[in-house]
């Protein structure tokens, strides 16, 4: 059997791993030089099924409302982003009533518990370096009220498999001295022992070496135009260089996956939202942080990854542009220097990288995967703010369901046709 996997980023990756292992014939191809160069690129790098709540959860249509247009809003709403998502949107309002929130949580759930248990089995394989750490991730809070409200979510991830502790600020602390200078404005925090970190694109970049030498043709340079139906086998691949066709395709292009799949007259509602990253050498800094951390009241997120500091944050209804707006990337800076003032010495601006990436959200907040109407056409997109988290385990539910093979997750809840009307509820 052999399988075309549009998108050489986690999704697109991962799928291909699974796919090998299992004896199929693969092929890659990608727009970019190299594995990992769009969304997967610099994320905030936590593996961190602690946050598998979909980002609509009740009242959000309210939260959004209030933020339209505003420069410091956590999360930002682009005017001119509006008409091109107003369908996706009503859906996403629509996803946050308790029910389906709820639903949708447990089902992002116990594909992040799944996807960190499948992460073991890869690094086993492909071996190599990518910053990995797994002690953990910690949450910290501004007030009482914030870390019981957090706990109380939390409560129903335990429920789920997913572990949590609750930590005062002197529990912060001990477990991460770099925030000491800060205890006193801390109540306290939620901290997930099973969370991990990692570079992202540098555990890219590890699968499709092995890929390579496993024979797989991971063809990089290569834009796919779109796809072209037939009737009864999977769909021809239209690329600048010629046409491609397989016994599979599997469309993991993240927040370009939308415009491919229109052109085999499918919808899939998923939208970009647009996210900034700085990635900062800790030039020396001993005492710096050691494990990966997310502030709620600035909205940061900060992770070591060996001698380096990653800092990402904001989520941007923006459509698919990639400018590095100013203002956001000093936010960034003014957020890591908050959390961590001892830094302020060592922060070097001039040597940061700066990175903006478009994370693929979907409507209801979990990933879209496996089959669709077309014959031989599959997807593995749509997994937001959780693309790390999920990948290996999303890989392996779309390789699983590719090969024939039983899935260790009920998959069809992921499909695409959870979203038709006549699976609607
Ligand atoms: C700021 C930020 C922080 C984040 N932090 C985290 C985190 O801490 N933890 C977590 O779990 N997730 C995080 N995420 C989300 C995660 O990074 C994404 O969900 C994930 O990278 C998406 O992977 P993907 O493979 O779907 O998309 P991509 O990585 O974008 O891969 C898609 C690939 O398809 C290719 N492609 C697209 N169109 C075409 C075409 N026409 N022809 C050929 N190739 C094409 C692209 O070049 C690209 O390589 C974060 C995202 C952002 C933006």
């Amino acid at each position: 059997m052999h399988v075309l996997i549009v998108g050489a980023g986690l999704m697109g990756l991962t799928t291909a791993f699974f796919l090998r292992r299992a004896g199929a014939e693969v092929t890659v191809i990608d727009r970019q030089s190299g594995p990992g160069r769009e969304t997967s690129f610099a994320n905030g790098a936590m593996l961190h099924a602690s946050q598998a709540n979909p980002w609509n959860e009740p009242g959000v249509l309210w939260t959004a409302l209030r933020m339209i247009g505003r420069e410091d809003a956590a999360l930002l709403l682009r005017p001119r982003a509006l008409p091109g998502m107003w369908r996706w949107g009503l859906d996403f309002v629509r996803h946050s009533r308790p029910t389906r929130y709820l639903r949708n949580f447990e089902r992002n759930a116990h594909l992040a518990r799944y996807s960190l248990a499948e992460m073991g089995g890869i690094r086993a394989v492909v071996g190599g370096d990518y910053d990995a750490q797994h002690c953990g991730t910690m949450k910290l809070f501004r007030t009482p009220d914030e870390v019981a409200g957090a706990a109380r979510l939390c409560a129903q991830l335990g429920a789920w498999g997913i572990q949590h502790e609750v930590i005062d600020a002197a529990g912060a602390v001990a477990r991460e001295p770099a925030l000491a200078p800060i205890e006193d404005q801390l109540a306290g925090g939620l901290f997930f022992p099973q969370d991990e970190s990692g570079d992202a694109q540098r555990f890219c970049a590890l699968i499709a070496d092995w890929l390579s030498a496993q024979g797989v043709s991971v063809r990089y340079g290569l834009s796919v135009l779109g796809l072209r139906p037939q009737s009864d086998r999977a769909p021809v691949v239209m690329t600048r260089e010629g046409e491609l066709s397989a016994d599979a395709v599997v469309l993991a292009a993240g927040s370009y996956s939308p415009q491919l799949a229109e052109s085999v007259g499918l919808r899939i509602p998923v939208v970009p939202v647009k996210g900034y990253s700085l990635t900062l050498p800790l030039n020396g800094w001993q005492e710096g942080p050691r494990m990966p951390v997310i502030d709620d009241h600035l909205h940061a997120a900060v992770c070591p990854l060996g001698d380096r500091l990653r800092v990402a944050g904001t989520a941007e209804f923006a459509g698919h542009d990639l400018a590095l707006t100013p203002a956001r990337i000093n936010n960034l800076f003014g957020l890591v220097s908050k959390l961590y003032p001892a830094f302020r010495p060592w922060l070097r601006p001039e040597l940061a990288t700066r990175w903006t990436g478009l994370r693929p959200m979907s409507s209801d907040g979990v990933g879209i995967m496996g089959r669709t109407p077309v014959p031989g056409l599959f997807l593995n997109t749509g997994h937001g703010h959780l693309g790390w988290t999920m990948a290996a385990g999303a890989g392996h539910l779309v390789a699983d369901e590719i090969t024939g093979q039983a899935p260790a997750l009920p998959h069809e809840v992921y499909h695409l046709s959870r979203f038709t009307r006549a699976n609607r509820d």
